[in-house]
């Protein structure tokens, strides 16, 4: 008999997104969710100990004093979802700005009206570390009630160590209160600062020489992301970076071919990176060479449909290749002000013809892949952490066709119930 503090049964379907633990979904394994019809979970401690239809329950699981039951009739129980790519800590917001992209203004003449990433740079540095906090916790909330109970968050607003280190201390600090996790990611090299416009070569070199030294020092962060970009950093000053990441154990990641086709796919193959971002104009062979290196690729739907891009990243050649595809939401003042994984979802679907089945692996077992979670979180196993979702849905394919609305009824995170009826309990 197993012992349970926490039971969860009768769900219509369980998804329990098990599989292969040695590497993450690609091909048709992304079509598998692992669904258990009439399903129920037991957790102890914030881990799942039990996981098999409802009807082996009695048999096999004993509730403990004081445990909590939940009635998942008719409803859909998967994992916390797991959002790999955000920009969680800003001062500030842009709706300027997207009013002027609607009137058509360039990027060019958004950044000349004092707008832009380095609007958001000046504002985060300006701003103390408490301020920050809050509007994080904020953000941080909005995503658990909408069902995402892990994400990751980079620095790069401040583009100067002091403001970097604030960011990454304003993630750790986020991080040790929970109910979320954090994971942690350096992206020092967001943007050229204004200060070395004339010389970016300068600050290519400060982003080695002192911040990403002292970054690792302090243990601040996990991964080094990198914006690879015409008129940003070129391919070369990223392998640059990445190499001295690599050297204090900072994992590379990088937004690649976003907005050009500049190579960034490729070279995140070279550099064994663990993610390319982004990958609007990634080529054939960079498509390639990801696939043969085992690199993710983790898609940001969500941002070329608020730039007007026209154009998304091409997930289903991607996954034919045999990369494994994971999903994001971007969360970023500027170029996707969302907290919404279901929406991205939703895009995914239908404008990247994914599969509900896929874009779910996506943004749970592959997107714990991603940020290096996979051992805690992402599925359904028994030994990870029981962060689960209830949606007041009749199966899974409702979380990417019914769109707009909040189908998140109940978060588990950590065996706690943290959102009750959609709402945040802390
Ligand atoms: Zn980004």
């Amino acid at each position: 008999m197993i012992h349970a503090d926490l039971i969860i049964e009768g769900a219509v379907e369980l998804l329990t997104l098990r599989g292969n633990s040695a590497r993450p979904r690609r091909g048709e394994e992304m079509r598998e969710l692992g669904i258990i019809r009439q399903g129920a979970l037991a957790a102890r401690r914030g881990k799942i100990v039990w996981v098999g239809p409802t009807a082996d329950l009695l048999t096999s699981v004993r509730p403990m004093a004081f445990s909590k039951l939940i009635d998942a009739y008719g409803k859909t129980v998967m994992p916390g979802l797991v959002d790999p790519h955000t920009h969680l800590v800003f001062a500030g917001s842009r709706e300027n700005e997207f009013a002027m992209r609607i009137q058509g203004k360039t990027y060019q003449e958004i950044a000349a009206a004092g707008g832009g990433i380095n609007a958001t740079v000046a504002a985060t540095r300006k701003v103390s570390k408490a301020e920050l906090k809050v509007e994080a916790r904020k953000a941080l909330d909005r995503m658990l009630a909408l069902g995402t109970t892990t994400v990751e968050a980079k620095s790069g607003y401040g583009l100067e160590l002091e403001t970097e280190l604030k960011m990454l201390e304003v993630i750790r600090d986020l991080n040790e209160e929970g109910p979320m996790t954090v994971i942690p990611t350096f992206m020092g090299a967001h943007e050229i600062p204004p200060e070395f416009r004339q010389n970016p070569e300068a600050y290519v070199d400060l982003v080695i020489s002192r911040m990403i030294p002292e970054v690792a020092a302090r243990k601040l962060a996990r991964f080094c992301d990198v914006f690879c970009e015409a008129g940003v950093f070129s391919v070369e000053q990223s392998e640059r970076i990445f190499r001295a990441a690599a050297s204090v154990g900072l994992e590379p990641r990088v937004h690649a071919d976003e907005l050009t086709e500049l190579g960034g796919a490729a070279m995140a193959a070279r550099m064994k990176a663990r993610t390319a971002d982004h990958l609007l104009f990634a080529s054939d062979d960079g498509i390639r060479q990801m696939a043969a290196a085992g690199v993710i690729a983790v898609l940001l739907p969500g941002t070329a449909y608020f730039l007007h891009m026209q154009r998304y990243a091409r997930a289903r050649d991607m996954i034919a290749a045999g990369i494994p595809v994971a999903l994001a939401t971007d969360f970023n003042p500027g170029s996707c002000m969302t907290e919404s994984l279901a929406l991205i979802l939703n895009l995914a679907c239908t404008q990247m013809r994914m599969l509900p089945a896929e874009a779910i692996v996506g943004a749970t077992i592959n997107a714990a892949w991603a940020i290096g979670e996979e051992n805690c979180a992402g599925s359904l196993d028994v030994g990870k952490q029981a962060d689960v979702l209830i949606l007041d849905a009749p199966n899974h394919e409702h979380l990417c066709y019914h769109f707009g609305v909040n189908l998140v009824e109940t978060v588990v995170k950590n065996g706690k119930v943290v959102v009750e009826s959609g709402q945040c309990l802390h």
